[in-house]
């Protein structure tokens, strides 16, 4: 552990001034108004060791990386039966692109781009009275913290230029596969996106990920082992937008941003981390997280492979 907190550490000196030419995202107008030169560390260890660095107490816009909760509730709640709604390839096409789902008939090619997050918030609406309740409950049982909360202001800022959003579920909808009204999936899929976490709070949140599926702290079973391993293989094929196999490649570790800035990644048998900055690089990716975990990974020699 001394070794770990020294190496990101001295990475953390290194990228603290480190000249980011990425752009915020400011298609959603609130994401706009966010300190750029936040930069946040937390990284968790499955024997319950935590270390933060900079920013990593600041709570930020998770974004798409809250699609990884909603799919485990989704995954518990259908089995294998869920993928006769949303596939596990790779898209190789932006997170927002409606190319692939005309194509291939409203079934969008995974869980973690926008077009398969709706339908797993569909699917949770199928299930549930009151999905945001659950949702929040389900993330703060996983974190330890009942403050865990959703960002209002994201919420409506996105909502009111959602249209591409919009125009992706009114296509699944026409293929029969969006079973609730439009307006009560997107309402939900929002608000999910609008959830406000640190890094702190992230990297125990998703630290069962690298304990084989069980919350090592309370003993829970989140995920059996196979079903967690099947997650930490759709992150890794698919957690990055149509810059996945960059990430494998300088990374190699599974994971999951959002265009919020953060950047989750797992590596099993070891920890969790999460990295914020909100300057993105062209594919929706925080261009200085990105950078950052290239280097721990390439310093420490750790990586799933
Ligand atoms: N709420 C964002 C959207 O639907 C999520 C994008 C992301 O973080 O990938 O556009």
């Amino acid at each position: 552990m001394e070794d770990i907190h020294s190496v990101l550490d001295s990475i953390y000196n290194k990228f603290k001034d480190f000249e980011d030419i990425g752009e915020k995202a400011t298609y959603i107008p609130e994401l706009a108004n966010v300190d750029e030169r936040l930069f946040g560390i937390s990284l968790t260890t499955v024997n319950q060791r935590q270390v933060n660095l900079g920013d990593a107490h600041q709570k930020f816009s998770v974004q798409s990386i809250s699609k990884v909760l909603m799919l485990i509730m989704a995954y518990n709640l259908e089995g294998d039966a869920l993928w006769q709604r949303v596939d596990v390839e790779p898209s190789g096409a932006g997170f927002n692109s409606m190319i692939l789902l005309e194509l291939e008939k409203g079934i969008p090619r995974n869980p973690l781009i926008n077009a398969g997050a709706i339908v797993i918030a569909d699917v949770l609406l199928s299930h549930y009275k009151d999905p945001e309740s659950e949702f929040i409950n389900f993330v703060r049982r996983l974190t330890n913290d009942p403050t865990v909360t959703f960002d209002d202001k994201v919420f409506e800022s996105e909502k009111g230029v959602g249209y591409r959003n919009y125009a992706l579920i009114n296509m699944m909808k026409s293929f029969g596969n969006i079973q609730n009204p439009i307006d009560e999936v997107m309402d939900f899929y929002f608000k999910i996106c609008s959830l406000s976490m640190s890094c702190a709070q992230l990297s125990k949140t998703f630290l069962f990920f690298a304990n084989d599926g069980v919350d090592p702290i309370t003993n829970e079973i989140i995920l059996t082992p196979s079903r967690n391993k099947r997650i930490n293989a759709i992150m890794l094929l698919c957690g990055f937008y149509d810059e996945a196999g960059e990430f494998a490649y300088r990374v190699g570790l599974p994971g999951k941003s959002g265009v919020g800035g953060g950047i989750l990644a797992i590596l099993p048998n070891m920890y969790s981390i999460v990295v914020f900055s909100p300057k993105l690089n062209p594919k929706g990716n925080s261009y200085r997280g990105m950078a950052f975990l290239e280097c721990l990974t390439t310093e420490l020699s750790d990586s799933v492979f």
